[in-house]
């Protein structure tokens, strides 16, 4: 291949993909590099609408892609008519998301450190507050579903669970509040699902969704840190919220900036984990892993933990109700949610309790209690 800087055909290999011009001494691609970066700019231009070789000549604006086009042709080849559809391009909008959610986060208050009544916390103790699916901005209307949910709702009976349930809890010196995702009913501008489309009985608009989703996990934290010295909060990544989870933890790690008491996780993996002395648990939402495929995967992602410990669990969400099955080594339980059924979860037949947990860890023995909540007990009489 010669040199595209000077046309020189001579040339050394400087590494894999790359080729050195002996002559002008500037470095270029291999032609197998080469074919492969063409081949993905041809990729990349045809989905903005730009593949001349097929009659495609009309770019999709910014934020947009071609989702397909339609050409009429005459009898001499040219061309009669041409629809172009477009779609909303989904990498742009994460992307525009991303960087409005980080120039938010910049600009939001931070907290100041909040003090707790006394002094002497239970440090063998832990407070597990595992979140079942909040489907904050979901909408249930009762004559369709006997259930009814929206957002005013949705924060009341969520913020009002968590202070019932801290409220039960020991004073432990540690407390985890896991979402165990689906924290949003939708993840986009429009209230559709992100992979097949479908629409989604929502609440209000998706700005509004996201302010009281915000405002609803404060709270749960405001709750958890009048009574625990410490308190860690997981945002695991739903089906219904995708990028909602990851923006929620990096605003909340903002906000909790100067609070030394509480901590974020962070990680934008689909399985997260955290251990209290011999106990060990999984956190994962339940739609790309079947369960029984969950002890191996805390096996191989946490040797260590998982020799050092003996009480684990996986604590997943997405199926709306409760269910425990025993593994050799780990149990994996699902949690049922708070939020009412939307007219798609009662027409499939599903019915579950809806209730929220508190689950209370022994560094030695592991779950040593649990109490629970439902909404029905924090209707006012
Ligand atoms: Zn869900
Ligand atoms: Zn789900």
């Amino acid at each position: 291949m010669a040199c595209p800087h000077c046309s020189s055909d001579r040339s050394v290999k400087r590494a894999t993909n790359r080729l050195m011009c002996k002559d002008c001494h500037r470095s270029y691609n291999t032609p197998e590099r080469q074919a492969a970066v063409d081949a993905a700019r041809a990729v990349r231009e045809a989905r903005q609408g730009v593949a001349p070789a097929h009659d495609m000549t009309r770019a999709a604006a910014p934020g947009f892609q071609v989702k397909g086009t339609s050409t009429l042709y005459r009898d001499d080849g040219s061309i009669a008519a041409q629809w172009v559809k477009t779609t909303q391009d989904a990498e742009a909008m994460r992307e525009a998301l991303k960087v409005a959610c980080a120039a938010m986060a910049e600009d939001l208050p931070r907290v100041a450190p909040m003090q707790t009544a006394g002094k002497v916390w239970d440090k063998r103790l832990m407070a597990c507050y595992p979140i079942g699916d909040a489907h904050i901005g979901m909408l249930s209307w009762p004559l369709e579903t006997g259930e009814e949910w929206d957002l005013a709702i949705a924060e009341r009976i969520q913020c009002g669970a968590m202070a019932a349930l801290v409220e039960a809890a020991p004073k432990t010196d540690k407390a985890v509040i896991v979402n165990l995702g689906d924290w949003f009913h939708y993840d986009s501008i429009e209230p559709v699902t992100s992979r097949s489309g479908h629409v989604l009985d929502s609440d209000g608009r998706y700005a509004k969704m996201i302010g009281v989703g915000i405002k609803v996990i404060r709270q749960c934290i405001t709750s958890a840190l009048a009574k625990h010295r410490q308190v860690h909060v997981i945002n695991v990544i739903g089906n219904h919220d995708d990028t909602g989870a990851l923006w929620l933890s990096a605003a909340l790690a903002h906000v909790y900036e100067s609070e030394p008491r509480v901590s974020i996780e962070q990680s934008p993996a689909p399985f997260t984990y955290f251990r209290h002395g011999k106990t060990l648990v999984g956190c994962h939402h339940g739609n790309t892993c079947k369960p029984d495929k969950l002890p191996g995967v805390m096996a191989a992602d946490r040797p260590i933990d998982w020799g050092a410990t003996e009480h684990r669990y996986w604590w997943l969400g997405h199926v709306h109700h409760q269910s425990v099955k025993e593994y050799p080594g780990v149990s994996v339980e699902t949690f049922g949610t708070l939020a009412a059924k939307d007219a798609y979860a009662t027409a499939g037949g599903w019915r579950a309790a809806r209730n929220m947990k508190c689950i209370v860890l022994h560094d030695e023995h592991g779950e040593v209690a649990r109490h629970a909540v439902s909404p029905a007990m924090l209707e006012v009489r």
